[in-house]
């Protein structure tokens, strides 16, 4: 079942402004006070995230991802510039925004229905209407026959699942997700990337996707940011034409091996520097200077 060509809508929301959907960060930089004095963690940040459209956000560990979610998400304030999200400001958390990270964080005292309902209840959606929304969207991932068990009864990609309908069922306009299926085996992830380009098809939401796998970046989003660290910065920009709806066979396309290689490339000398500079290999990091300076010598003969 989709949620396409449906006739009910799912939860008919306040999405018909103009700007709804619309993720903007103008120039945002962050920085910490720590114990050592200041961090610049992220500086002059800016992007534009179309309604409904699926960008992906890859870049080396410490860079800064997880920081600009949770500042986009309000959980954190920025140290300059700005973020709105369907052309309002963000200040603090808000039902237009759903954040999904990593663990579950259901609440494993209530079954997989009061998991899902939670949103509802808060937003006081009468009883019959949050249950014609539950069951359509479990039905939707497959979960209606779980929906009295609990979460330690479910595998990891069924909690997932549940995680993400949780966060759908109240209609947000933006999607932040920060690797939400890094900690599941190879098989499930494969399954749950299909589950979420469905689910965005089908709820045409806005969606801003942490991945520290290109190959997950490329596949999933219409178009790849590739950050750069110290302090984090949005480098370049890759579109994704690849057709839609696309299954796992894609990934052995000769488009998809070249966007992905030349994703890499430009991951590549920030990903060998992070990795050098905190094991403290003084070689490697060496190699990759003189790498670096034998390649700015060659693009200018
Ligand atoms: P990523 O998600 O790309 O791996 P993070 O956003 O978690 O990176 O972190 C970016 C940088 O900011 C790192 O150097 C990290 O140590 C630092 N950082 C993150 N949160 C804090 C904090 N609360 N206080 C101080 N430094 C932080
Ligand atoms: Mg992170």
């Amino acid at each position: 079942m989709t949620l396409q060509g449906n006739d009910t809508p799912l939860l008919g929301h306040e999405s018909s402004a103009p700007q709804a959907g619309r993720l903007r960060c103008v120039d945002v930089r962050k920085e910490f006070v720590t114990g050592d004095g200041r961090l610049l963690a992220l500086d002059g940040i800016s992007l534009d995230v179309a309604p409904g459209e699926f960008v992906a956000l890859v870049g080396p560990s410490g860079c800064g991802k997880s920081t600009l979610l949770r500042m986009i998400d309000g959980l954190s304030s920025s140290s300059g510039g700005t973020i709105e999200v369907g052309g309002k400001r963000v200040t603090r958390p808000g039902p237009d925004r759903a954040f999904i990270f990593q663990g579950d964080a259901l609440f494993p005292w209530r079954t997989v229905e009061a998991n899902v309902r939670i949103g509802l209840e808060l937003r006081r959606v009468k009883k019959r209407e949050a249950d014609r929304v539950v069951t359509q969207f479990l039905e939707m991932v497959g979960l209606l026959d779980f929906r009295k068990r609990y979460p330690h009864e479910l595998s990891g990609g069924m909690r997932q699942r549940v995680n993400l309908v949780r966060a759908l069922v109240v209609d947000p306009q933006v999607l932040l997700m920060d690797e939400p299926f890094s900690a599941l085996d190879a098989q499930t992830r494969e399954l749950m990337q299909s589950e979420v380009t469905r689910l965005w098809a089908a709820t045409k939401k806005t969606v801003l996707f942490v991945t520290h796998s290109i190959e997950e970046a490329v596949f999933l989003a219409d178009r790849v940011l590739v950050m750069s660290s110290r302090p984090g910065r949005i480098s370049c920009e890759f579109r994704v034409d690849l057709p839609r709806p696309r299954d796992a066979g894609i990934q052995r396309t000769p488009e998809f091996i070249e966007i992905s290689r030349a994703i890499w490339e430009s991951l590549r000398g920030d990903v060998l520097r992070s990795f050098a500079l905190e094991t403290n290999n003084e070689a490697l990091l060496a190699e990759i200077d003189s790498e670096e300076r034998e390649e700015r010598l060659a693009s200018k003969q």
